[in-house]
């Protein structure tokens, strides 16, 4: 079994209570790492909701939802890789 210990390069953060549950960034979403929660928000849609990890801060997700607020991404800093560092040190 192997594990993946690279951190994420993105997260986000959805906003539930606006979600009309159209389904179109967990359509979009590379990954796959967004779904159809089974509960409802208050207007009685199911809301897209994150996996918690796995996230690439591509940005689709923002760009295909209708709502307004309804997603908003966050890109992890990347940091310089190791040797690129030592090199320029
Ligand atoms: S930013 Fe990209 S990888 Fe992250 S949830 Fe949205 S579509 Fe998926
Ligand atoms: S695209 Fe927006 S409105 Fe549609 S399911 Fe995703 S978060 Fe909800």
């Amino acid at each position: 079994m192997t594990t993946n210990t690279k951190p994420d390069r993105g997260s986000v953060e959805m906003n539930s209570e606006e979600c009309k549950g159209c389904g179109l960034c967990v359509e979009a979403c590379p990954p796959k790492v967004l779904r159809l929660a089974d509960r409802l928000n208050r207007y009685g849609y199911h809301p897209a909701v994150y996996a918690g990890h796995g996230c690439t801060g591509c940005g689709i997700c923002f760009f295909v939802c209708p709502e307004p607020g309804g997603i908003k991404v966050l890109r992890r800093a990347m940091e310089p890789a190791a040797e690129l560092a030592a090199a320029c040190a």
